[in-house]
């Protein structure tokens, strides 16, 4: 495989895109691969799935802690660490701000940018001594709304945009030593949940009424992703030997948002 004998660390590891990354990349060759998850009810089917190929590590992306933890749990069990996945995150369900009070905006804007950019950075943070070590590479799960509205309400699609300009300054803070990209997926079949802050903590993006075929319908690939269709970005990004000179690049895999028709 095109991982062979590379251990990664994959954060929100447990569900939709990570968890197809954590399939993906042990079926490349990764010796083990660290998985961050939420709680602890969603370890044990990690450990059923794929055995002693996987460390998990119980935490929240927004602890400092939980992050080096997850970390040295990575490289404590298999040696070293050579990709980091940053892909835990939040969606706001088109929370308009005028639909939110003052007081809901500011309490979902820390919950979002806490997840979803301040848990990039503390993981990056976390890892970065390893990835230095192993000349390794970091890749950050974002989104079509890092680059488009409409894809989310203003906290959201705010705090992937600020995911473009993590990765292009750490790309610039890390070379020459380790790579910085991302990939950008489109609407995706996944267990995606809302901020508590919003009170949308158990809601679920593919439990919206019409979410698939709106989104099929919308774009110009006519399909609605799952998340397998994402991985070999995250593989291609991952390998030294194939993207060996690519950093600050983020791919998009969102059906072709840049190209939508006007109807
Ligand atoms: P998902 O809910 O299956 O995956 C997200 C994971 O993050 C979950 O397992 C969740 O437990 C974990 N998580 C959330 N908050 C956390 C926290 N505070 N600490 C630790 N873990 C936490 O949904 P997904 O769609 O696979 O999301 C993965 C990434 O893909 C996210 O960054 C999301 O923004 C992005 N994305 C998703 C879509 C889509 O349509 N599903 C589209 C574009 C981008």
């Amino acid at each position: 495989g095109w991982l062979d004998g590379y251990v990664a660390l994959v954060t929100g590891g447990a569900s939709g895109i990570g968890r197809a990354v954590v399939k993906r990349f042990i079926a490349e060759g990764c010796t083990g691969v660290g998985v961050m998850v939420r709680s602890a009810e969603q370890v044990d089917g990690l450990v059923a799935e794929f055995g002693d190929k996987v460390v998990v590590s119980v935490g929240d992306v927004r602890s400092p802690a939980d992050n080096v933890a997850a970390v040295e749990a990575t490289v404590a069990r298999f040696g070293k660490l050579d990709t980091l996945v940053g892909n835990a995150g939040v969606w706001d369900f088109f929370a308009r701000l005028e639909k939110m009070s003052t007081e809901q905006v500011a309490e979902s804007f820390d919950e979002i940018f806490g997840v979803n950019v301040k848990g990039y950075v503390l993981a990056a943070s976390a890892a970065a001594p390893h990835l230095r070590a192993s000349g390794g590479s970091m890749i950050f799960t974002l989104s079509n709304s890092a680059f488009y509205a409409g894809g989310g309400g203003p906290l959201y699609v705010a705090s992937k945009h600020a995911g473009v300009g993590l990765i292009k300054q750490l790309a610039y803070e890390f070379a020459p030593d380790v790579r910085v990209n991302g990939v950008a997926p489109g609407g995706t079949v996944t267990p995606l949940r809302g901020p508590a802050s919003l009170g949308k903590q158990e809601k679920r993006l593919s439990e919206i009424p019409g979410f698939e075929d709106s989104v099929a319908n919308a774009m110009p690939l006519k399909f609605i992703a799952q998340p397998e269709d994402h991985t070999g970005h995250y593989v291609l990004l991952a390998s030294k030997a194939n993207s060996r000179a690519t950093t600050a690049a983020i791919i998009q895999s969102d059906g072709g948002w840049e190209i939508r028709p006007m109807r």
